[in-house]
């Protein structure tokens, strides 16, 4: 029977004459607990912590009507995922796409609290998602499916309780949605101290400024303290990126501004290359257009595999989990993985990037900007404040950098890859805690 692989991003689809088969893919909260395993031996996690903090809090899975435009109503499910609380209020963002389930949301709840840990800040692990193809709805249908959401999440999110913020296909009016949804819905008199419920809003609604871009500048500032210690001069360094996004495009806008040259860019829609340099407030500008890369008239066409083996300094995935593994990480040919993504190398692929002494920035450190500048968002709004862009990008930088200088600290006392040295410093942090506070009653 004629078959054929087809490639659609993480989902391999083997498709048949006579049937679709969807192949299992790598189940992520297995690789969150494959690399917390990993850390927690080789540090010697207290057996009692180790417990806890294996398991998620709680874990909320709605299924709600939404009326659509054509006055048909369509069921939709979603999740929130409430991993740890001990540091602070549980905290993540939200993502709309068709591949989120309950294992993919508890994962990133997971690696939420490794990051609020890692960085410092007073904050707990969770992470939501609704299973649906954004890109599908009206943007009418968007906000009904948003704030419907919201009102059946009730009290299971609140500023001092849980609190998200964007993800994949979701932003800031999104947010907006979600915050004036939760105010309406609580006694007017508490409204106008509500505001933190949410980050990553508007900046006109109570977000901060720097917000946007802070994911992607938290990832280039992790970028300049990697090229400090390699003396890498970024001023003629070349990347590549994938995703093009709110991560990929940032992290490439910041990056241009230090001289570094875009080669290759791969989203959804496919895979672009210009040796010449490609210039990223032109594609972004494109991408906003077109909603894509494909097409895109100043670089050539390329497929997934030719993207993956483009001779670059940097590889900064900004796209989904699950990219770089047994198969593409022998593609590569980079002197540096910065994950601007959540969980975009699997078990496999760490394995062959250490073989390879190809250096890697961690999810849970490079990304953790876009939680930084959501904790300050958070502050802003509980003091009344507004701080300056000047203010955030400093405070910013000071928080990465004192994290991203415990894990090389980490790594070099016990020689250790990156990503294992991230989980001992988070997991540190943690232990300490419930050894403080010991285990109610
Ligand atoms: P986004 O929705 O703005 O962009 C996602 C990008 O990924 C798009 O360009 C899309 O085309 C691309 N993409 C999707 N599927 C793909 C595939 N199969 N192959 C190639 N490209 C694909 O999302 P974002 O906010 O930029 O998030 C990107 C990643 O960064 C996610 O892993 C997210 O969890 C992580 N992250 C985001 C933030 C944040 O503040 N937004 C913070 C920390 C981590």
């Amino acid at each position: 029977m004629a078959s054929k692989e087809v490639s659609t991003g993480y989902i391999k689809k083997k498709v048949s004459e006579d049937k679709l088969m969807v192949q299992e893919r790598p189940n992520l909260y297995d690789n969150v607990n494959k690399q917390f395993t990993k850390a927690a031996d080789l540090m010697g996690l207290d057996a009692n912590v180790r417990k806890i903090l294996q398991t998620t809090s709680n874990e909320i899975t709605i299924h709600f009507p939404v009326k659509m435009d054509d006055g048909q109503i369509e069921m939709f499910t979603g999740y929130r995922i409430q991993h740890n609380d001990v540091l602070g209020p549980y905290k993540g963002g939200l993502r709309y796409h068709p591949s989120v389930d309950i294992d993919e949301v508890k994962a990133l709840a997971t690696w939420m609290t490794w990051k609020g840990a890692i960085v410092d800040i007073p904050f707990g692990g969770a992470k939501g998602g609704i299973a649906f193809d954004p890109s599908k709805y009206t943007n009418n249908e968007l906000e009904r499916i948003t704030r419907r959401f919201t009102f059946a999440l009730g009290n299971n999110i609140g500023p001092e309780y849980d609190i998200p913020a964007p993800d994949i296909n979701t932003n800031a009016q999104i947010m907006a949605w979600l915050l004036d949804t939760y105010l309406s819905t609580i006694p007017p008199h508490v409204r106008q101290s509500c505001t933190h419920v949410v980050t990553g809003k508007p900046i006109e609604s109570g977000g901060s400024i720097g917000r946007e871009k802070a994911t992607g500048q938290g990832v280039v500032f992790t970028i300049e303290e990697w090229a400090k210690d390699n003396n890498f001069n970024l001023s003629d360094a070349t990347y590549i990126v994938q995703g093009f996004g709110n991560v990929g495009s940032w992290v490439s806008r910041i990056l241009n501004s230090h001289g570094s040259k875009l080669l290759a860019v791969e989203d959804v829609t496919g895979a672009i290359l210009n040796y010449e340099g490609i210039d990223p407030d032109d594609l972004a500008s494109y991408v906003n257009e077109h909603r894509g890369v494909k097409d895109y008239p100043k670089a050539k066409p390329i497929n997934h595999e030719t993207f993956f083996q483009t001779t670059a300094d940097i590889f900064i995935p900004a796209a989904m989990e699950n990219q770089i593994t047994a198969e593409t990480a022998p593609w590569l040919n980079v002197k540096l993985v910065a994950e601007g993504a959540n969980g975009p190398t699997d078990i496999d692929g760490d394995k062959v990037l250490e073989e390879r002494r190809i250096d890697l920035i961690p999810d849970i450190l490079c990304n953790s900007g876009g939680v930084i500048v959501s904790y300050f968002e958070w502050l802003q709004n509980k003091r009344s404040e507004f701080w300056e862009l000047e203010e955030v990008d400093t405070k910013l930088r000071k928080k990465i950098i004192n994290a991203y200088a415990k894990v090389r600290k980490t790594a070099n006392e016990y020689d250790i890859d990156w990503r294992t040295a991230a989980y001992i410093v988070a997991l540190s942090r943690l232990e300490k805690v419930y050894k403080e506070r010991g285990i109610f009653p």
